[in-house]
């Protein structure tokens, strides 16, 4: 793991404007099945889903960057409205490249979670890097943060809830979603 003092990494977190995620082994464990003809199935954490939601209601874009494209991201990404989908993207530093240019952002803005070896080009530049528990050891170096839930499994949520603390927003997003209709309207 990198090594950063703690104040810098409140630093980034409170400065951070797009939260990224690999698709494959973080949204999900890695496992594809496969469908006949065509079509694959994926396994998503519904605490995780919500994790997004709170993620965008404490002012977060949300997007994902993934070198496979897939009908069923498409569909995920709709239900948990996640801002920015990049599908297809075997050199995801052309999708942060774009992602940086569309929203004017500045490298140390971005937060990148991955699991291996394709999403190092990209963890290498944003200002916080982050491997899940599931990750490649060579990921896992270059990462300020390793998540104690594996992909599929809590992950997304986990490093949600990190962020949300060291934002000093977690108390009031989740106090929102706590709260009873008429208070959240
Ligand atoms: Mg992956």
């Amino acid at each position: 793991m990198l090594e950063l003092e703690q104040d810098e990494i409140k630093r980034r977190a409170v400065g951070l404007h797009l939260l990224l995620f690999d698709v494959d082994g973080v949204m999900t464990d890695g496992g594809i099945i496969l469908i006949e003809e065509k079509g694959e199935a994926k396994r998503f954490d519904v605490r995780d889903g919500m994790g997004v939601t709170l993620a965008r209601t404490a002012g977060l874009k949300v997007g994902i960057i993934t070198g496979r494209e897939s009908a069923a991201v498409y569909r995920r990404a709709e239900e948990l409205g996640i801002d920015e989908v990049c599908q297809g993207y075997f050199y995801k530093e052309d999708a942060l490249n774009l992602l940086l240019e569309k929203h004017a952002l500045d490298v140390s803005q971005v937060a990148y979670v991955g699991d291996d070896v394709l999403d190092l080009p990209v963890m290498k530049r944003v200002g916080l890097p982050i491997a899940v528990h599931n990750a490649s050891p060579e990921v896992k170096e270059h990462s300020i943060y390793v998540t104690q839930a594996p992909g599929g499994y809590g992950a997304v949520r986990e490093v949600i809830d990190w962020l949300l603390e060291l934002r000093g927003q977690k108390e009031a997003v989740y106090g929102l979603f706590a709260s009873s209709k008429e208070k959240r309207s």
